[in-house]
């Protein structure tokens, strides 16, 4: 099946496959692991951050507008999903990139370019503020008129389509799990999930990716309550940034490295890798009862791998 509208002609394949996990300690510890392929729905839109743009796009196309814009780093994997997703469907896009125009040599911004998308850099200190009327105002002096983006897509509108998301899983299962699991960034896609999930013996579990993510929480319940969503039981795990956004350590990348040698499954160490890593260890010490079947997304951002690849000099096998 594929997601096909007159409004957003970006053709999806979803339902994305969800693949059983084989491995001794699962065994071991008697706890079924499920790895829903979510990076496959669009070989440039992928992921949680397909699923978080969908209804934004379709949004924003019905108010008549021509031109998105948006916030992150020079590595984004949402500022190169936004590129390519509003190239596909006809809207002209800004991507606001934090810091100055000499990190414009990243790959993911070159890319961004390359779908027509156009860059404006701007100082930390600015960036910080970069919600305020004020800065607003100045960018819409300059761009004209657009939809605007949060950083990583994360608002109410985002829950829509990460709900859609679990409701796959529902079929595709026959309800049969008990924990989804993602990483998370802004918490938008945990947030999606707790709202999607049925059933008080289900949890979302969260596994933040940034050094100091108390702030989750209280994001979380807001997108909830902004989303008028009831959610399932949610939590996040805080123990596995391994030092703060993006930064990766030679344990966590042979993790990634034996994961693809084991499974033939890419993983980047940004997100997928810590929350696989994160869900290794919690299964080894016993965090989850035997008999639990816990779902893991692969929320996508491969793209990444050519960011690190230039940063770090490393790759997959
Ligand atoms: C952006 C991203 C996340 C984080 O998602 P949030 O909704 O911001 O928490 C997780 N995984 C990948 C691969 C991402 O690109």
């Amino acid at each position: 099946m594929s997601f096909h509208s007159q409004n957003c002609p970006i053709v999806v394949h979803t339902p994305t496959p969800v693949q059983e996990i084989h491995a001794p300690l699962l065994e071991r510890m008697g706890v079924r692991l499920l790895l829903k392929r979510d990076e496959l729905t669009h070989p440039l839109v992928s992921g949680n951050k397909w699923r978080k743009l969908k209804y934004n796009l379709l949004y924003a196309k019905d108010q008549g507008y021509t031109r998105l814009l948006s916030f992150g780093g020079a590595y984004s994997n949402h500022i190169h999903a936004l590129a390519a997703a509003a190239s596909l469907s006809g809207f002209e896009a800004v991507g606001v990139v934090r810091g100055e125009p000499g990190r414009q040599a990243s790959p993911t911004l070159q890319f961004a370019r390359a779908c027509g998308m156009r860059l404006h850099f701007m100082a930390r200190a600015q960036y910080r503020h970069k919600y305020d009327e004020e800065v607003l105002g100045r960018l819409r002096e300059v761009y004209g008129d657009f939809y605007l983006l949060p950083e990583g897509g994360s608002n109410a509108r985002a829950l829509q389509g990460v709900v859609e998301m679990v409701a796959e899983l529902e079929r595709q299962l026959h309800g049969a799990f008990d924990v989804v699991c993602c990483a998370c960034g802004t918490g938008g896609t945990l947030a999606g999930i707790a709202a999607g999930l049925h059933g008080s013996h289900r949890r979302a579990l969260g596994v933040a990716v940034l050094k100091g993510g108390g702030f989750l929480h209280r994001d979380i319940a807001r997108l909830l309550q902004e989303a008028g969503y009831e959610a399932a039981h949610w939590d996040i795990e805080q123990g596995y940034h391994f030092g703060g956004y993006a930064k990766i350590t030679t344990v966590l990348l042979q993790f990634v490295q034996g994961f693809y040698r084991d499974t033939g499954i890419a993983l980047e160490p940004v997100y997928t890798g810590k929350m696989m890593y994160a869900l290794h260890e919690l299964i080894g010490q016993g965090h989850f009862q035997r008999g639990t079947t816990i779902v893991a997304i692969h929320s996508g951002g491969l793209q990444g791998w050519d960011g690190i690849r230039q940063r770090f000099g490393v790759d997959l096998p």
